[in-house]
């Protein structure tokens, strides 16, 4: 492999989503970029529900969001389903049904595709390089390798070196445990509510020949028992073949209040992009990855000034997130109440704002 060489415009540190997608739009501006992950080949392996909404879904979710299309294209062998139907499932197994156009995902082959893509613009990439550490200009790997870049941007998820040395914001994470079943699901996606999964909500999207079933909690409100037995209850319902078991973290209190200082910036699971009244957090990524990519290109290249990238984000998401939130601590409180009052709580008459609250809208309003 030639030397990879040591001084970048910009260096964006993880290459999931929101790397791979900012380094896509770095490159696409004109900059040179250089994303070092820790993983090979990134993406691997899977920790993920693999649940986004279609393209459509999204400007229906995001209405301030532009250019969607350019900005997610899935790739066909990326899908694995397509589903028509959300359900959402108290207590008592009877769902209120909901119309949503979603893709099941293979999120690997999803994220070996942004990585070609950001690649296709001019990114480089330097992969299973761990980054330890960065200070002003300089990214410090755990083999003891420097890069230097006059940007940097901390895309590395929930434990992100960038944020850990810079920001002491404190996120709420949510554990998350998940399975792969080989066997006949239904077409619709369900989130299941309750004593399930205290605080968070349990899983089962179908996909190709199987599903993709899992579950988070608030260890909080878990009563003293552990994520797996929950997670084992939960996955027991179903009758199929786990061919795949997998574990990880879900950033819960939605994007943090500075995403940029200094020269260094922080986007995805880094800065807490996930919408926390539904765990959408690929989509949600991309969308920071690419404000920060654009901004960070036009910085670099006229003197933009890097907090341009917060104002754009702002208005793009800031309402929806703000929406967000507020369902997420309001479904908190609900979702203490023992499950006989959330089996009454969900019914015909609430049935709307219910969707509402999980969709990232007021609970009061039109459409
Ligand atoms: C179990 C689970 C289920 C989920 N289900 C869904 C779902 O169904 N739908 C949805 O939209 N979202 C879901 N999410 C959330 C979604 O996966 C994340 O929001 C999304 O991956 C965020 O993208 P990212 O690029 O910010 O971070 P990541 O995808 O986590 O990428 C970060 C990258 O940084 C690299 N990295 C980390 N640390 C370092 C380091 N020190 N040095 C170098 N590289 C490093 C990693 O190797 C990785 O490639 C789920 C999350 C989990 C954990």
């Amino acid at each position: 492999m030639p030397e990879i060489r040591t001084d970048w415009d910009a260096i964006v540190v993880g290459g999931g989503p929101a790397g791979s997608t900012a380094a896509r739009y770095i490159a696409e501006g004109g900059a040179d970029v250089l994303v070092i992950d820790g993983r090979d080949p990134i993406g691997s392996p899977l920790q993920c529900g693999e649940l986004v909404p279609s393209n459509d879904e999204m400007r229906r979710l995001c209405p301030d969001v532009p250019d969607v299309d350019d900005l997610l294209q899935t790739p066909e062998e990326a899908i694995s389903k397509r589903t028509g139907e959300m359900r959402l499932v108290p207590p008592s197994g009877k769902p209120l049904r909901y119309d949503f156009d979603g893709l099941v995902l293979n999120r690997v082959a999803h994220d070996e595709a942004l990585v070609d893509l950001a690649k296709s613009k001019g990114a480089e990439y330097l992969v299973d390089s761990r980054v330890e550490r960065v200070e002003d200009e300089t990214v410090y790997l755990r083999d003891g390798s420097e890069y230097t870049a006059r940007v940097i941007v901390g895309a590395a998820g929930h434990n992100d070196p960038v944020r850990k040395t810079q920001w002491q914001e404190e996120s709420l994470n949510i554990p998350v445990k998940f399975v792969l079943m080989s066997g006949e699901f239904t077409d619709a996606v369900e989130l299941h509510f309750g004593s399930v999964a205290p605080g968070g909500y349990a899983w089962m999207f179908p996909k190709d020949g199987g599903a993709n079933i899992g579950l988070g909690i608030q260890r909080s409100l878990a009563k003293g028992k552990s994520l797996n037995n929950y997670a084992e209850d939960f996955i027991s319902r179903y009758g199929g073949q786990v061919t795949y078991s997998g574990a990880g973290s879900l950033p819960m209190s939605g994007s943090i209040r500075s995403l940029v200082k200094g020269n260094h910036l922080l986007v995805g699971d880094a800065a807490g992009m996930v919408l926390p009244s539904n765990g959408a957090g690929i989509t949600i990524a991309m969308i920071g990855g690419r404000i920060a990519g654009q901004v960070v290109a036009e910085h670099l290249r006229d003197g933009t000034p890097l907090s341009e990238y917060e104002r754009r984000w702002n208005t793009q998401m800031g309402k929806v997130m703000r929406n967000s939130k507020r369902a997420f601590r309001l479904g908190s409180l609900l979702f203490r109440a023992p499950d006989w009052l959330l089996n009454i709580a969900f019914n015909r008459l609430t049935k709307r704002f219910i969707w509402r609250a999980v969709t990232c809208r007021p609970l009061l309003g039109l459409g």
